[in-house]
């Protein structure tokens, strides 16, 4: 059964270099097969397993060539170990709405049997924390089964995970979506690991990942490459393997409680006034 995964997290918080590095490991390491579906209107969430070549999203070809031009072969591209890559894409900029791009796509892709019942896993990248609209809608209509979000210890990246939590739960038992876990994308800020822990426990769900802060990122990105496709040997390497192990065993799909505003704020001061 194909497993259809949604990633939400702050913007800037390293969700598509979260989610490019995991697929490269799921399938380079893991054998799986998987299909990137980027969510972004920005068209950044397979770059990095495509070798940064330009990629004509749905909406572009959609604008200019019209439906029929939308086939498999015109817009899914093969990347790194055979992931397959679609961008939404768009409209453009300052015209129209973006989020209306992700649900035709996703149509778009149902329509065409692009999420093929070969594939061990679809990611869904999703742009930002806007839990509303076309951006919700991998999770509002059951696109996505499960949810990784990306936070770090800085108190946006947490606020957004938690109303992230909110958008979701609306949604649990409509779509019967879950919550798969907390993936904590280090900034290195003080108690980082500590207050993870207790946030995720607050929430019900588990840190699946601790993936440190790594400059080896940056390297494999100027080299539009994700970690593994760079340099299989090196320590961040073995740290997305590891969470896309975690990932394939996991079991703990839960409804999310989220944090009223005041508890998240005692909270994140709490850690953030630790010495
Ligand atoms: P998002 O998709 O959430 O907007 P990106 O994945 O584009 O964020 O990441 C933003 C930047 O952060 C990228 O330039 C990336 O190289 C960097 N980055 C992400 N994760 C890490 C990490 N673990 N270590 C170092 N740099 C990282
Ligand atoms: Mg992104």
């Amino acid at each position: 059964m194909t497993r259809k995964v949604a990633f939400y997290g702050k913007g800037g918080i390293g969700k598509s270099t979260t989610q490019q590095n995991t697929a490269a490991a799921l399938a380079a390491v893991h054998g799986k097969k998987v299909f990137i579906h980027g969510c972004d209107p920005k068209a950044d969430c397979t770059r990095l397993v495509l070798g940064g070549k330009p990629q004509e999203t749905i909406m572009d070809t959609l604008r200019e060539k019209g439906e029929e031009a939308i086939t498999i072969d015109a817009v899914v591209n093969q990347g790194f170990g055979g992931i397959r890559c679609v961008e939404s894409g768009g409209p453009e900029p300052g015209v129209g709405c973006a989020g209306r791009g992700v649900i035709t796509s996703i149509n778009l892709m149902e329509e065409l049997g692009a999420y093929s019942e070969d594939l061990d896993f679809v990611h869904f990248d999703v742009l930002g924390d806007v839990v509303c609209g076309g951006f919700a809608m991998p999770i509002r209509e059951g696109k996505a089964q499960e949810v990784y979000i990306v936070a770090s210890g800085e108190m946006m990246a947490t606020y957004a995970a938690n109303n992230i939590c909110k958008g979701l739960l609306k949604y649990a038992d409509q779509s019967g979506v879950r919550l798969g876990g907390i993936i904590c994308n280090s900034r290195k800020v003080d108690n980082e690991l500590e207050m993870m822990l207790e946030f995720t426990a607050a929430l019900g769900t588990q840190m699946i990942h601790f993936v440190p802060r790594d400059n080896i990122v940056q390297k494999a990105e100027f080299n539009k490459k994700t970690v593994i496709d760079y340099d299989p040997n090196v320590n961040q390497a073995h740290e997305y393997a590891e969470l896309a192990r975690k990932i394939i065993e996991n079991e703990m799909f839960v409804k999310p409680k989220p944090l009223t505003m005041p508890e998240l704020e005692k909270m994140v001061a709490r850690y953030g006034l630790m010495d």
